[in-house]
């Protein structure tokens, strides 16, 4: 099989939004029981995380954290105005791979996957691919 994209609408500057139940439904359907999910980001004010799903004050904190290191309003090079949402994509990380065994994602008890939106609002993609092995 080739790689599935699902679209991510944010309706936001910056925001996270939990995308793992729309990951479970493609590991669903590729029949894979036992491999590994790979999830790509092809953009580049945008990215991929695993964090808490409990308490949504992590994600504020990681996003405030965020801010300080690139902050919004801050003074760049790059003429689109738009350098700190690069910076964060570049920071926390374009894809990541999650094990899948008995059909199902390998996911921590408090773990949600996460597409980070720095430039929004904006319609996404998020690439998945579902390998056995
Ligand atoms: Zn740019």
């Amino acid at each position: 099989m080739g790689f599935k994209t699902i679209a991510v609408r944010t309706d936001g500057a910056q925001q996270f939004v939990d995308i793992t139940q729309q990951i479970r439904m493609v590991v669903r359907e590729s029949g894979v029981k036992s491999g590994e999910c790979h999830v790509f980001i092809p953009h580049t004010t945008a990215a991929v995380t695993i964090n808490e799903n409990a308490d949504p004050n992590v994600r504020k904190d990681i996003m405030n954290r965020l801010e300080e290191i690139a902050p919004s309003t801050g003074s760049y090079l790059h003429s689109e105005g738009n350098s700190h949402a690069h910076i964060k994509s570049s920071v926390v990380g374009a894809s990541l791979v999650v094990f899948v065994e008995a059909g199902q994602l390998v996911l921590g008890t408090w773990q949600s996957i996460f597409f980070c939106e720095f430039d929004g609002p904006r319609t996404r993609n998020v690439m998945v691919r579902v390998s056995p092995g």
